[in-house]
Formats: structure tokens, C-alpha cells, sequence
């Protein structure tokens, strides 16, 4: 019988799997170099996976009270295309009504036009992995604009370095920010500093 919410370490065995969670030696457009790489969606193209982490994330948000006595009237919000299939398996696992995702037009991130204030829900915002939380951070911003209330968060995997509440201007209480893994994240701001570059590996380089 599987957990109804698995291990962190689970998580990870099924993110290595699926080889949504590589080791080796990365190098980002920016420079900065890392001996692991998230590639997220090579987890949620399979769809018992994505299932599973979906009902395990699903079961950490019905747990946060603004979120199950608001249900089914929920609106499930991701903060990029890249989200979408978390945004729908959580959707399904929590039967909320709605969902949305933002999009970047010109750098600024933003919903499709003629999504008007008052159609949306109280929201959840989900995404697939926080690296900074600046993701999660504009969109409450967003939900904010449209004058709907961010009533839960949930990613799979939060780097530690990132927020595990959002500010919500206005608004009393932060959100908390619940995630199947923390992981602690290695950077290095280019090549001198970093371990594997000392020990002579290869590089693979990553688009984002
Ligand atoms: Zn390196």
C-alpha cells in the first residue's frame, strides 16, 4: 500500500526515474554551474506519475482549512504553461472548479485577456518546482489585480533557498508555500568555484 503522502525520498526515486531529476554537471545560460538539473515535465509525461504526485500534493493542500471549506468553488492557478499539467492533475484530485495559467507577453507575466475579476475563485497557485519563488510571488500579484484571494500554494519541489511563505499585500496572514521535496540546491557562479568543473567532467549545457 503506497503512502498517502510519500516521502520526500520517494518523490525524489520517482523524479530520478522518470529523469526529471539528473546528476552530473550543468552549466545555465547565466554561467553559473550545478551538479543537478530539474526537468520537470519528464515526470508528469507519465500519467500514473503525475497522478500520484498530484494526489500527494493535492492531500497537503486540502489539509490548510481556507482551502478545503472553500472547495469545489477553487480556482487551481499555475504561474506558466509550464505548470499546466500540475495545475489539471490537482484540479482533478481536489475537484476544484477552475483553472488558470499566466503567460509572459513582453516580459510581463499576465492572464489571457477577458479573464475578469469577479469570475475567479479564491485561488491555489501550483507549480512544478520553485527555484527563487519569483514565480509564485508575481502571481499572487496577479490574483491580487484581478481582486481574487490566493488562499493556498503548492509546488512538488521548493530549493530551500526559495520563500516557503509569499507576502500577500494587503492581506494578514503569509501563504505557506507546501512541497513534496526541499531540496537543497548547489550553485556556483561560474566554473572556478565549481567542484566538478576542479575534477574535470564534462558539461552539459541547459536552456533554462
Ligand atoms: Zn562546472
Amino acid at each position: 500500500m503506497p503512502r498517502l503522502i510519500p516521502e520526500q525520498g520517494e518523490v525524489m526515486e520517482m523524479l530520478k526515474r522518470t529523469g526529471a531529476f539528473r546528476e552530473g554537471h550543468f552549466v545555465y545560460p547565466s554561467g553559473q554551474h550545478t551538479p543537478h538539473y530539474f526537468q520537470m515535465p519528464l515526470a508528469f509525461r507519465y500519467y500514473d506519475t503525475a497522478r500520484v504526485l498530484a494526489v500527494a500534493l493535492s492531500r497537503k493542500l486540502r489539509l490548510v482549512k481556507e482551502v478545503s471549506s472553500a472547495l469545489p468553488k477553487v480556482s487551481i492557478i499555475s504561474p506558466s504553461p509550464g505548470g499546466i499539467p500540475v495545475a489539471f492533475a490537482v484540479r482533478e484530485a481536489l475537484n476544484a472548479e477552475q483553472i488558470y495559467w499566466a503567460e509572459r507577453e513582453g516580459g510581463d507575466r499576465m492572464f489571457r485577456q477577458y479573464v475578469n475579476a469577479g469570475e475567479v475563485h479564491p485561488c491555489v497557485i501550483v507549480d512544478d518546482i520553485s527555484r527563487t519563488g519569483t514565480a509564485l510571488q508575481e502571481t499572487v500579484a496577479l490574483v491580487r489585480q484581478l481582486g481574487a484571494q490566493v488562499i493556498g500554494c503548492g509546488v512538488i519541489v521548493r530549493f530551500r533557498g526559495s520563500p516557503d511563505h509569499l507576502e500577500v499585500a494587503g492581506s494578514e496572514e503569509p501563504i505557506p508555500v507546501l512541497s513534496l521535496v526541499d531540496f537543497e540546491a548547489k550553485w556556483y557562479d561560474n566554473g572556478a568555484d565549481c567542484a566538478e568543473c576542479n575534477q574535470g567532467a564534462s558539461e552539459e549545457h541547459v536552456r533554462f
